[in-house]
């Protein structure tokens, strides 16, 4: 038989429905495989018992011809962002240790209620504030990937959302949750050779997930490919009254939909992100994704998007003050650590909490955040950046009056190594370069694997749409899946 765990979601999916093997079966080996992969570091929590429960249900529910949904006998890694009843949620943070949440965020639920079981909580950047999961108090992922030249340096899966790019990519979960607020999906899907959409903002609910900078963060899936993509945000997204921003539309079926068929299609390619620092093979598979745009049938126009510029300068003000507001509840009264010394007040068990719970990166970002809504500061940088961030819209607006889907870069690198930036705070925030405008603009964007540069490592090609068109973006990342032909995987040595 084969590999189960080479299987992605529609294949266990439809080979559980067939009867081909049981939902069982599939928990089985993907346990397997996260238990033999802790070097990795992918997982904070593991949870097999609840990939099996699921799939024994979901083999019940076979046995007596009922439905089996659209994730029947999928097991799936959730990100430790997500609000699991009864299982511990951290968001990868020491103040959250211990965290049991009573409730389970609205996404999870929907997963288990298609038919999803659950591996484990994904270790991720801390509250997923990082490009390459080395924020996390639970130590940095590994990723699977290593360079070809035999160097062997350990290499960052990206991030935030990088226990699930590196669990997705070295077969422990044929799918996993991931969160973007700046590209914390899409880069770490680039890193790592697997397929992830960040839907329109407002598609999947926010409710129970853990809050970075609300205005930005929107949950979608990562996956092998564009297709299994496809079916997972279908499961995950939806209209939730108990989220304010969540959008009131049905949920297209964008599986039934697919086609890399782009005749009449109109592919924008902004001239503004042929920019400096963007490496040459990452350029060239830029190149070739035009290309292969082109034989899918599309018109290849050029288009402008003037403020990219601003995009990286604004994210870097706006999210920091969302973050410093949202992050405000962790005080050691309500959640997690609490960190009393002996005779202190109030104030003083705050400030310990606080001290001793947070890491330094979400340290910088509160005390940015906190500056840029000062009194003082408000205007000049605050405000100044809400602006900048609808003139990014703006942009987006007039350049889709001349296309359908816009083509870049999805990252100006391959994965870097670990410990290759964490002293540079700019250069790591510089790699979110082409993923941060289409988040402040709230559109639809994908990665898609293109290929691999010199060493061996992935690369991704970035798919931006408009509001609402998950399937624009669907239909050409599938065009361009069909011509990359990504197979490469990475030589297990965990
Ligand atoms: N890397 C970006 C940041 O550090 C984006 C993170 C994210 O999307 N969660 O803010």
């Amino acid at each position: 038989m084969t590999d189960l765990t080479e299987l992605g979601v529609a294949a266990i999916r439809d080979g559980v429905a067939a009867g081909d093997f049981t939902a069982v079966e599939v928990a089985e080996g993907f346990n397997a495989n996260v238990a033999a992969a802790a070097a990795l570091n992918t997982f904070i929590v593991t949870t097999p018992e609840k990939a099996l429960d699921a799939a024994r249900a979901t083999d019940a529910r076979r046995a007596a011809g009922q439905p089996l949904g659209k994730m029947g006998g999928v097991p799936i890694g959730m990100k430790d962002l997500f609000a699991t009843r009864g299982v511990q949620t951290t968001a990868a943070s020491h103040i959250l240790e211990g965290f049991t949440p009573e409730y389970e965020s609205t996404v999870s639920q929907k997963l288990w209620n298609a038919g999803a079981g659950m591996l484990g909580k994904l270790n991720l950047d801390q509250f997923a504030m990082g490009s390459s999961n080395e924020t996390s108090y639970f130590g940095n992922v590994i990723s699977p990937w290593r360079r070809n030249d035999g160097g062997n340096a350990p290499l960052a899966p990206g991030g935030s959302s990088g226990g699930s790019s590196a669990a997705v990519a070295a077969r422990l979960a044929p799918a996993a949750t991931g969160t973007d607020t700046g590209g914390s999906i899409r880069q770490p899907a680039a890193f790592t050779g697997i397929s992830g959409i960040k839907p329109t903002y407002g598609r999947c609910s926010r409710w129970g997930i853990v809050a970075f900078a609300s205005s930005l963060d929107q949950a979608g899936p990562m996956a092998r490919d564009v297709r299994d993509c496809a079916i997972m945000l279908e499961a995950m997204a939806g209209f939730d009254p108990k989220d304010a921003t969540s959008l009131d539309m049905p949920v297209p079926d964008w599986e039934a939909a697919l086609s890399g068929d782009l005749r009449g299609k109109k592919v924008g390619i902004p001239r503004e992100y042929r920019m400096d620092g963007t490496d040459a093979d990452v350029l060239a598979s830029w190149d070739a994704g035009i290309a292969w745009l082109k034989d899918a049938g599309a018109e290849v126009v050029d288009v402008s998007l003037p403020h990219t510029k601003y995009a990286l300068p604004a994210y870097y003000i706006i999210a920091p003050a969302e973050a410093s507001s949202n992050l405000a509840r962790y005080d050691g009264v309500r959640y997690g650590l609490r960190d009393l010394p002996d005779g202190a007040g109030l104030q003083d068990m705050y400030a310990a909490t606080r001290a001793a719970g947070f890491g330094a990166e979400v340290k910088r970002r509160i005390m940015i955040g906190t500056y840029v809504l000062s009194a003082g500061f408000y205007d000049a940088y605050y405000t100044q950046a809400q602006k900048v961030r609808t003139l990014i819209a703006q942009d987006f607006a007039n350049a889709f009056t001349l296309c359908d889907v816009i083509l870049a870069p999805t990252a100006p690198t391959a994965a870097f190594g670990l410990g290759d930036m964490v002293s540079d705070p700019l250069a790591m925030y510089l790699n979110d370069v082409f993923a941060v405008p289409a988040s402040l603009a709230g559109l639809p964007a994908m990665s898609v694997p293109a290929g691999l540069n010199k060493q061996g490592l992935p690369l991704g090609l970035q798919i931006i749409g408009k509001a609402f068109d998950e399937q624009g973006v669907l239909n050409a990342g599938l065009a361009i899946e069909a011509r990359a032909q990504f197979s490469a995987k990475p030589d297990k040595w965990w």
